[in-house]
């Protein structure tokens, strides 16, 4: 990406201060999603490095990763699974938990949504602490899925999200970086 993609890609991203709570920086990328030529551009630039692989699926985490997911399964023809917050799935699941800043989440997935073997692509809009990410990593690798990389619009590096996953083997690639939380 150019150096005025790359700006204009930072300029799309409102910043939000003490939201949710004081402190945090909330990165929002609805005003990304919302323009037309940056959610282009953001997904085209997510999907470029995988235009000759043979993908299986991209698993997007609920829920900003179904919308950025699901772009990118339909550009590099791949089938799109939603990793959810527990209790939204249907059918039957595989279930995994993971902590919070307080206390513990968990997220799911179905078990039959991929065959052992198959190369996931992993998207979320963003990567902080990076324990989201790999709660995602442990239940696709559970069900024999090998991640071809985990790919975010937005990473936030002094959090450590990125050298959590690469310790795990997991690729990682991001399109831009904001200091700070
Ligand atoms: P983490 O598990 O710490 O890597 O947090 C990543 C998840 O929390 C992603 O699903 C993000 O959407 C969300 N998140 C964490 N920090 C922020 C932030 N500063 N701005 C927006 N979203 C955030």
């Amino acid at each position: 990406m150019d150096s005025a993609d790359l700006q204009a890609l930072r300029t799309a991203i409102r910043c939000v201060p003490d939201y949710p709570k004081p402190g945090i920086l909330f990165r929002d990328i609805t005003t990304l999603l919302g323009n037309a030529p940056m959610f282009q551009l953001a997904v085209a630039e997510l999907s470029r490095p995988w235009a000759d692989r043979q993908i299986g699926h991209v698993a997007g985490i609920e829920a900003r990763g179904f919308i950025l997911g699901g772009a990118v399964a339909h550009r590099v023809g791949a089938g799109f699974i939603p990793i959810r917050k527990k209790g939204k799935l249907p059918h039957e699941t595989v279930r995994v938990a993971y902590s919070l800043e307080y206390g513990l989440d968990e997220m799911e997935m179905h078990r039959d949504a991929i065959e052992p073997g198959e190369q996931v692509l992993l998207i979320d809009d963003l990567i902080a602490t990076g324990g989201t990410a790999e709660a995602a990593v442990k239940l696709l690798r559970g069900l024999g899925a090998e991640i071809l990389a985990a790919c975010f619009v937005i990473d936030l590096p002094e959090l450590g999200g990125a050298r959590r996953l690469q310790a795990l083997d997991v690729p990682v690639h991001s399109l831009v970086a904001f200091q700070g939380q």
